[in-house]
């Protein structure tokens, strides 16, 4: 054994979290490898495949050899305008292509923000429950998370009243995404223009995640806080991409849109972390973005179909208390109902117990409140074939009514 002080890992990678929703997933492979009928509910994913013509796209950049090397690492020039024309159409924001960066993924466009924006000890609000990845990116950039509960009875919004309790003089950036992951939920015009307006009034940067845009149901309509607080816009940058709406999660292509110095900043940090994106990927992004929303809209309607399939049984299992969601492909009931009584002989006092005892005893898969910073919920996602999702959730009302 060495004597030295020097750690083997760093700090900042061993503070980085593990996911809790890793044991329930590992769990659940392991019974599907072993043939068991385990019914997933974790996908963070639409289950199509990507539109054709997108893959056609990416066929033709793969036999141009302008696109076998290098190029700009902040994007090719050419998606640059059409994500910037994608923003007019989709949220009538007028922004210059200068000001956007080609991410891998929106999840990079998240990590890029972060780095860009945030210096050690700044305070970065974060309302609960919040998609994972945020806390530890926020965490990577030496920022500490200020995380702000919500829950069902506000149909997990965050008000100005909360943000404006949770602010110190180090608040340097609200987290905001609507259509939100995990909730579903959708802030209307109204709530988005009123939190744009405090945070312009304080100084407060918005990083607002749009991933989910085009997913949303019924009367329920998308709106992007710096099209409708433009006193925010410069204070403001929104990441986004394209795996959630053209069922491209594997492809790795988000962007970011901010003030003309985070986008060089972003650009700059990019240029030595991964260079550009892939190429071949980029010119898929490419006919997406510049294409036609049919096919989205063939996909929207499935997951509206599923919506409400969930929404209802889920509603009708005594106990669980469903919002009905929105938008994303997600439903996040209260399941505090179910903990501390029997099920199966069994019982579980937290969700992340629960979540175990429904794959051991009826074996669906769900993933636990307790990973998104809300214990005592779950997140079952409705982005799966329909007869799969009824027979998993008939297991879960059919084993609550037997106790
Ligand atoms: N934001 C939210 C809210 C998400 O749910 C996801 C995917 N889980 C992302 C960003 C990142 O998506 P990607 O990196 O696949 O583009």
């Amino acid at each position: 054994m060495s004597s030295s002080s020097i750690r083997r890992i760093s700090r900042r990678a061993d503070d980085v979290a593990v996911s809790a929703t890793m044991a329930i997933t590992a769990k659940a492979s392991e019974l599907k490898a072993q043939g068991r009928p385990v019914i997933g509910y974790g996908a963070g994913e639409p289950d199509f495949p990507t539109p054709g013509y997108i893959v056609d796209a990416a066929l033709a950049a793969a036999r141009d050899p302008r696109y076998h090397h290098y190029t700009a690492a902040g994007g090719l020039a050419v998606l640059k305008e059409a994500v910037a024309a994608k923003t007019l159409r989709d949220s009538g924001l007028d922004v210059d292509p200068s000001q956007v960066v080609i991410t891998n993924g929106g999840k990079h466009a998240v990590y890029a923000t972060c780095q860009a924006l945030i210096d050690p000890g700044d305070e970065v609000l974060l309302p609960a429950p919040y998609w994972v990845t945020y806390p530890e990116t926020v965490k990577l950039a030496g920022g500490v998370p200020v995380e702000i509960p919500t829950d069902e009875t506000t149909n997990f919004q965050v008000s100005v009243d909360q943000l404006e309790a949770a602010r110190t003089d180090r608040t340097k950036m609200l987290i905001f995404v609507s259509p939100s992951n995990p909730t579903g939920a959708v802030y209307s015009e109204a709530s988005i223009a009123a939190i744009g307006a405090w945070a312009a009034q304080h100084g407060i940067w918005v990083m607002t995640d749009e991933i989910y845009e085009h997913l949303v149901y019924g009367d329920t309509k998308f709106r992007s806080m710096p099209a409708v607080a433009p006193e925010i816009a410069d204070r403001t940058v929104i990441v986004n991409g394209v795996a959630k709406t053209y069922a491209m999660t594997g492809w790795r292509v988000g962007w970011l849109i901010g003030a003309p110095e985070v986008a060089r900043a972003g650009m700059r940090l990019q240029s030595h972390m991964t260079s550009n994106v892939n190429n071949i990927a980029q010119l898929a992004a490419l006919a997406a973005v510049s294409g036609p929303l049919d096919a989205v809209e063939e996909m929207r309607a499935a997951f509206d179909r599923r919506r409400r399939k969930m929404f209802e049984i889920l509603s009708g299992i005594d106990g669980v208390i469903c919002r009905e969601p929105q938008g994303a492909f997600y439903a996040f009931p209260s399941l505090q109902g179910l903990l501390g009584r029997p099920l199966a002989g069994r019982v579980a006092t937290t969700t992340l117990d629960l979540a175990a005892l429904l794959l051991e005893e009826i074996e669906i898969a769900i993933v636990p409140g307790e990973a998104f910073g809300a214990p005592g919920y779950a997140r079952f996602s409705f982005a799966m074939g329909d007869d799969d999702m009824v027979e998993g959730l008939t297991r879960l009302a059919t084993l609550v009514a037997a106790g």
